[in-house]
């Protein structure tokens, strides 16, 4: 049997993951989401509440399944005959669902991706689920923006980076201020996105923003 992370803590069937973390098992899983049912007020052995364990976990599952990947996976296969194409990819409005780290609150929202090629480019169906990778993790906007940029720009080595994150956080419209028409955009340029005001200003206002967006700042 593995030992225990602690004495006080029950045996771990599952698997450590890449940080050293013992993941709880799903019966453990299942009996955290009974205790906060109990603790919000309501009787779990009702038979409403009786499935509701496993079907939290399962989508626990779903909303987090960015844990199990690695994003520069989805890099690799680039294609290097791109016909002297020397201008801006884009891609635009790539819907996200992701969950705050501090509420575990949905954060839905959008991405919109530019990079200058240097020598190859990525399907962009890739770029999509690099996206994806990203939100399926407990995230906050400022470093899931900053984490889909720096990967592009590590396995793609192109000439520069652009990601511009639109999204509503509910728990901010949901609870709390409760404000609900705001959203929060954040960006992150790299190489010739951050140095040259052309190639942003082309960027930007492909994506539909102009302005003066500051350098890798939250605007
Ligand atoms: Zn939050």
């Amino acid at each position: 049997m593995a030992k225990s992370a602690t004495a006080k803590t029950p045996a771990r069937t599952n698997a450590s993951n890449k940080s050293g973390l013992v993941k709880p098992s799903r019966a453990e899983a299942e009996a955290a989401v009974r205790t906060l049912i109990q603790w919000a007020g309501d009787d779990p052995d009702r038979e409403g509440l009786l499935a509701t364990p496993s079907r939290v976990v399962s989508a626990y599952e779903e909303w987090f399944s960015g844990y199990g990947r690695d994003p520069r996976d989805y890099l690799q296969r680039t294609f290097e005959e791109v016909g002297g194409y020397d201008e801006i990819v884009l891609l635009r409005n790539v819907r996200f669902e992701s969950h705050c780290e501090h509420h575990m609150a949905p954060v839905l929202g959008r991405v919109h991706i530019g990079y200058l090629p240097r020598d190859r480019v990525v399907g962009i169906s890739k770029l999509a689920r690099l996206v994806d990778v990203y939100a399926k993790r407990m995230q906050t906007q400022e470093k899931m923006t900053a984490e889909i940029a720096g990967c592009l720009d590590a396995v793609l080595k192109p000439f520069g980076v652009a990601v511009v994150v639109e999204a509503a956080h509910q728990c901010m419209t949901t609870r709390g201020v409760h404000k609900t028409d705001v959203t929060m955009v954040t960006s992150r340029m790299l190489g010739a996105f951050r140095d040259q005001v052309q190639t942003r200003q082309e960027f930007l206002a492909a994506v539909g923003m102009r302005g003066n967006m500051t350098n890798g700042e939250a605007i």
